[in-house]
């Protein structure tokens, strides 16, 4: 057996654990979608939405001594024993939630989703779920980001604000001509916190 087939045997039983743990979170079986919010200006004029994905894997990320040399194509012989060694000592019981990831593609993209996201209400396998937080943050955004008649976007927090209230400051910094240049905040508050982050 060469050293690949030898790393391929023990990936598998790497994986099969890994199925059987993630099944025991997904006890009817994996999804072959989720869906996730996605933030996209160019979809509607609030930028959020439900964005679907396509799970082509799960899989898991290992920490510390278990770490694993990971998906190696021309994995050497210590490769092939620190993979034998995590292979054959590892149970469900050593697995647990925030190392466990879906692979998943979109219609642009592919990335991992953590199963911990499903828990913080990031993810979902049932889209009325998602949709309804997607709902959520389009209020959001309207009760505080969608700028009105006789308003203004704050440079700083973005936040619709009457021009009654607006305050202008000139912020200094050597990527603006003369080093410095003007700009319409909320706040006081927003105008300082925008000078200290072009301080950096
Ligand atoms: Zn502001």
């Amino acid at each position: 057996m060469t050293n690949l087939e030898k790393y391929k045997k023990y990936e598998e039983l790497i994986d099969k654990v890994v199925t059987e743990y993630a099944l025991s979170l997904f006890p009817d079986g994996l999804p072959e979608k989720l869906y996730r919010t996605g933030v996209n200006f160019t979809k509607n004029e609030y930028g959020s939405f439900v964005e679907e994905c396509f799970v082509e894997n799960v899989n898991y990320y290992f920490k510390g001594n278990l770490q694993i040399p990971s998906y190696n194509k021309r994995p050497s012989k210590i490769d092939v024993e620190s993979i034998r060694l995590i292979s054959e000592s590892l149970s469900i019981h050593d697995l647990n939630e925030s190392g466990l990831y879906f692979l998943v593609k979109t219609n642009t993209c592919g990335f991992a989703v953590y199963f911990k996201e499903f828990n913080d209400k990031k993810a979902s396998i049932h889209k009325s779920e998602m949709e309804v937080i997607v709902q959520e943050k389009i209020e959001h955004y309207k009760a505080n980001y969608l700028v009105r008649e006789k308003q203004f976007a704050c440079s700083y927090c973005r936040k619709a604000t009457d021009n009654d209230k607006k305050i202008k400051s000139e912020i200094f910094a050597r990527q603006y001509r003369n080093g410095r240049q003007s700009f319409d905040y909320c706040s006081g508050k927003c105008a300082s916190h925008d000078q200290m982050a072009h301080e950096g």
